[in-house]
């Protein structure tokens, strides 16, 4: 890949595993925009790295990050495949709960837990990995409260970027983000150890595990296995019993351009890092640690595609727009620095390749997926796009603003079936209250 924006393999033809004949006939029969979850690609996903940590001779956790995609429909085929939960927040945790996760695969992030939240997690034993001092106390409370003794972990970070870039103002900046970290404490520094030793006075807490996440759509393994180097050191000196070296594997149908550094980076085999975390381990005394980890996109990216339709067509002197009915409300690429793949489907199209500005349908500048993508020429309006990789990041973070949201439908052999369905203007007011 060079470009994450060109057209790609075959206009027109099966594309990236997608059936364009199934995906068109989808689009037919749903309306567009809908996403469509390809539930054999996420549990292909999830039963290979399970295999991988299987093939590791330690015992080996996965968390699945809720955050990602927290389809009810998705979270129960991962629990019932022996996928764990990393949840970050209370309504998150909840609806891990019930999609039938057990609380013990459940691990409970994020820089801010409240009380209740913190309550809810001790009462169901769901581990919390500990983020902020003030959590101690609660927790403390919390066990004391229910009669038991509760298991937490410990966020680390190790102030070292985790990519770089042939722009030295993308490496300077990154050095600066990854030192002024604010989730967990610095490794090696005294103000871990103060909290180690609170979490160790605390009578109903007692510290298993480390944990430790470095970022989202890592694409440089050396570098993550260097940044999680101090990690390691920490859970040998801690004596914890598990080790969760977090989520953020890169996977190769998105590029992260990193400053003026389009290259896609040499990519992330998730097996082959693990073997590797799994030596390092060894060496550093770990030998009989658990080893555990928290993917969200690596697990759910390319199960789901976004069907959107071409609404207008405009070849002006100084610019050519596709304007599509997805826009950022629904894929909110462009917004997280991402560039995804689109792929037309639905008919033959021009061999000729020319360069489209392809813009989604709200009334908003910034509404633009693509400036320059190279597709065909005889695009127009009533044609049918596939906007790659939407598995991850797009669900929960679409939102309302000019247009609604999308459905998704899940496609499983023959079958096909709405498992979120597209909303409506009853949908976004019912929040509307008239003062009494
Ligand atoms: C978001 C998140 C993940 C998942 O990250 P991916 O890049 O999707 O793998 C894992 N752990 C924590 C704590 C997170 O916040």
């Amino acid at each position: 890949m060079t470009d994450g924006t060109r057209g790609g393999d075959t206009p027109g033809g099966d594309t990236r595993g997608w059936d364009g004949e199934r995906l068109a006939e989808i689009a037919g029969r749903y309306g567009t925009p809908v996403h469509v979850l390809d539930i054999a690609r996420a549990e292909r996903a999830a039963d290979d790295l399970l295999a991988a940590l299987g093939g590791l001779g330690r015992p080996g956790r996965v968390y699945y990050s809720v955050k990602t995609n927290y389809l009810p429909y998705l979270l129960e085929r991962f629990a019932g495949r022996g996928l764990g939960a990393d949840v970050v927040s209370g309504y998150e945790l909840r609806a891990a709960l019930r999609a039938g996760f057990a609380p013990r695969d459940i691990v409970f992030n994020g820089p801010v837990k409240t009380e209740d939240e913190l309550a809810l997690a001790v009462r169901e034993s769901v581990r919390v990995n500990i983020d902020g001092e003030h959590e101690i106390a609660a927790l403390e409370r919390a066990a004391a409260s229910a009669g038991v003794t509760a298991e937490v972990g410990l966020r680390l970070f190790p102030g070292v970027p985790v990519a770089t870039s042939s722009d030295p103002a993308f490496v300077a900046a990154a050095e600066r983000t990854a030192v002024r970290g604010r989730f967990g404490w610095p490794t090696g520094s005294q103000e871990l150890e103060r909290v180690v030793g609170a979490i160790r006075a605390a009578p109903h807490l007692r510290l298993t595990a480390v944990h430790a996440h470095l970022g989202s759509q890592i694409v440089f393994p050396d570098l993550l296995l260097a940044a999680l180097d101090p990690v390691l050191a920490e859970a040998a000196r801690l004596g914890v019993r598990e080790v969760n070296i977090g989520g953020g594997f890169g996977v190769p149908g998105i590029l992260r351009p990193r400053g003026s550094d389009r290259s896609p980076g040499p990519g992330l085999d998730p097996a082959a890092f693990l073997t590797s975390v799994d030596k390092r381990m060894a060496e550093l005394g770990l030998a009989d640690a658990v080893v555990a980890c928290e993917p969200g996109r690596l697990l759910v990216s390319d199960a789901m595609c976004l069907l959107t339709r071409v609404m207008s067509r405009k070849e002006l002197p100084d610019s050519r727009w596709l304007i599509l009915d997805a826009g950022h409300h629904i894929a909110p690429w462009t917004g997280t620095g991402e560039v995804h793949r689109f792929q037309p489907v639905g008919r033959d199209f021009s061999p000729d390749l020319v360069p489209w500005s392809l813009a989604g349908p709200l009334c908003y500048e910034a509404d633009i997926h693509a400036p320059d993508s190279d597709l065909p020429a005889d695009l127009n309006v009533g044609d049918l796009l596939v906007m790659h990789d939407s598995g991850a990041y797009a669900l929960g973070r679409s939102n309302n603003f000019i247009r609604m949201r999308a459905g998704v439908v899940a496609i499983e052999g023959e079958r096909a079936d709405v498992v979120w369905r597209a909303e409506t203007d009853e949908d976004v007011f019912r929040f509307a209250v008239a003062p009494s």
